[in-house]
């Protein structure tokens, strides 16, 4: 099989129309719910109690539709369907890997599309969330990097991928169903399309309803948010989301940081390992996990490694670094660093008393690695001409 050929490629849903003037409960805080429920009717006494009640059917069944709410008067719920929808983005499509990954294309708002990733491991699944479309920030390595197009996606539709992979997984736990270990999608990585940080409130929002007990129900310590380096964002993540942060880290000197991560001309390498030395005190998260995509010839040789270290114990920051396999795309200007290589750099990192573990390269065939995110909507873009060509054909 050709490298890149997809296992599969189901088409899921054909185009929607967003029902015109309602809004859309999805992605709102509890609070902001409240203020909608009144301001469309709700009895102020009863609002508290009607937010609690619609939540859970939302963030705890999956349920969209309001007539499913059982647990409310029939009267009140056509009410609520005058005024609101229930909205997650549209899968277009979606691919699964040989090794069970699986992708989905979706669509939102303005018919941009974003990537989602599922990845199924023995002791957890998780699903790598964008966060915008396209990317500001230009790395040289990374292929979202290279769209042009960018959105801030918002928190509906950040939530509503995580809804999205639970419709699919066919997990929508009911009352006394399985706890974060043994569920399909245990956790969340922040991972895919876009520079979190550079959406901050949304990202939060999206989180926070994520985390509630009486919806999503993630604990904070199953999703980690990965950032480029926006360094005035990174106390905030701490005291306003408290999961657990990743850092693109990528370079042990300025000057080759610059160029990998251009952040950095903005915030160097001390102003960002300063503001991590405060950030597990802060949210009382776990290590902070540093990403290190090894680029041959580079940032891979052992000095590399030595100075990692340095700077790690230098600021006392509690850390594991995950070396990343550079995943190659079209037109790439770097070549991944060979498996010897990454294996003495681990080793190094390992020796000091860091965990160092490679990360393992997943979905390769469907495009579905880190930083690959981009080409695959290129090519997808195909699919979704003819997805509508058949749309036209069937109206
Ligand atoms: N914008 C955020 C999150 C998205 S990128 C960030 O930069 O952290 C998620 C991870 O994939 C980052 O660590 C990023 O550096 C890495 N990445 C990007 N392109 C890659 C590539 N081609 N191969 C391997 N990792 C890549
Ligand atoms: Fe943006 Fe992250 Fe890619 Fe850099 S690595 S261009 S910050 S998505």
């Amino acid at each position: 099989m050709s490298p890149n050929a997809p296992i599969t490629q189901d088409v899921m849903t054909i185009p929607r129309k967003l029902p015109e003037g309602k809004l859309n409960l999805v992605g709102l805080t509890r609070d902001q719910l409240r203020e909608a429920l009144i301001e469309h009717g709700t009895p102020e006494k009863q609002a508290k109690m009607r937010t609690g009640q619609i939540w859970q059917w939302i963030y705890q069944r999956g349920v969209r539709d309001f007539a499913e709410m059982t647990n409310l008067a029939k009267a009140y719920r056509a009410q609520l369907a005058e005024s609101f929808v229930v909205e997650i983005p549209e899968v277009v499509t979606r691919q699964v890997s040989e090794d069970g990954t699986r992708k989905y294309l979706c669509r939102i708002a303005g018919g941009h599309e974003v990537e989602v990733v599922y990845i199924p491991e023995e002791d957890r699944g998780t699903l790598c969330i964008s966060s915008q479309v396209g990317c500001t920030l230009t790395c040289s390595f990374c292929h979202t990097g290279t769209q042009k197009l960018v959105r801030n996606l918002t928190a509906a539709e950040i939530v509503g991928q995580v809804m999205m992979a639970r419709d699919d997984l066919d997990e929508w736990p009911t009352p006394g169903a399985p706890k974060d270990e043994t569920r399909l999608l245990s956790n969340i990585v922040l991972m895919g399309m876009g520079e979190p940080l550079y959406n901050f409130e949304n990202v939060r929002d999206a989180m926070k309803i994520a985390m509630d007990p009486e919806g999503i129900s993630l604990s904070r310590r199953r999703i980690t948010l990965s950032t480029s380096g926006v360094v005035p964002e990174i106390a905030r993540t701490a005291e306003e989301i408290g999961c657990l942060l990743a850092i693109s880290f990528h370079a042990t000197t300025d000057e080759v940081r610059d160029v990998l991560v251009p952040i950095n001309k903005r915030w160097n390498i001390e102003e960002l390992l300063q503001s991590l030395a405060s950030y597990p005190k802060v949210s009382n998260s776990e290590r902070i996990t540093f990403e290190y995509v090894m680029l041959d010839g580079v940032n891979d040789r052992d000095e590399d490694a030595h100075r990692l270290i340095d700077h790690i114990k230098r600021y006392k920051i509690p850390a594991k670094i995950n070396l990343i396999p550079f995943n190659e795309w079209p037109g790439a200007p770097y070549k991944r660093s060979s498996n010897n290589r990454i294996r003495a750099f681990a080793n190094i990192i390992y020796q000091a008393g860091y965990a160092s573990p490679i990360r393992k390269t997943r979905g390769e065939d469907i495009m579905a690695a880190c930083g690959q995110l981009k080409s695959a909507t290129e090519r997808a873009r195909k699919s979704r001409k003819q997805i509508e060509a058949e749309a036209g054909l069937n109206r």
